[in-house]
């Protein structure tokens, strides 16, 4: 059984070899399993260091669910707008702001979408009837009274 210092803390003959071991992957919140893994750690300091076989799957474990997680998003902001009957073009001016092509760019997975617009849309899906109110808030007839206090408040002080 092969044993050698630890790389990291430097405990000597402190690595142990383990397999069939799982563990996850993450990317944001989103995660997943990788099984089947072999290597060495650290009894000192818990360091892991794989066997080169596992070591690229669990590099290409890390990408795959990186590249699935870009196209799963972008796929769900492509069904939730047209499920809320928008065009790219509506939903940039109802919802996201910024460049024309901005939902295009999101539902080609080139770009992430910002996560409160993410976030936003899901909610959307789970409440497709608070759309309705989009025109009225972008209209910001509210936002325009408040203003109109701010000055009368102004006019006031002087
Ligand atoms: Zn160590």
């Amino acid at each position: 059984m092969s044993r050698h210092d630890c790389y990291t803390c430097g405990a000597p003959g402190a690595m142990q070899a383990f397999k069939g071991r799982s563990l996850s992957v993450s990317f944001k919140q989103l995660t997943r399993m990788v099984h089947s893994l072999a290597g060495h750690e650290c009894t000192a300091c818990a360091e892991i260091e794989f066997d080169a076989p596992s070591a690229e799957r669990y590099a290409r474990a890390g990408d795959e669910l990186i590249e699935d997680a870009k196209r799963v998003m972008a796929d769900e902001m492509k069904r939730i707008r047209r499920k809320l009957h928008f065009t790219q073009k509506s939903a940039v001016q109802l919802l996201s702001g910024g460049g024309h092509n901005a939902f295009s760019r999101y539902e080609r997975a080139e770009v992430e979408p910002p996560k409160p617009l993410f976030v936003l849309m899901r909610l959307l899906d789970r409440h497709p009837e608070l759309a309705q109110e989009l025109q009225v808030i972008n209209a910001c007839d509210d936002i325009n009274a408040l203003l109109l206090q701010k000055e009368q408040q102004r006019l006031g002080e002087n």
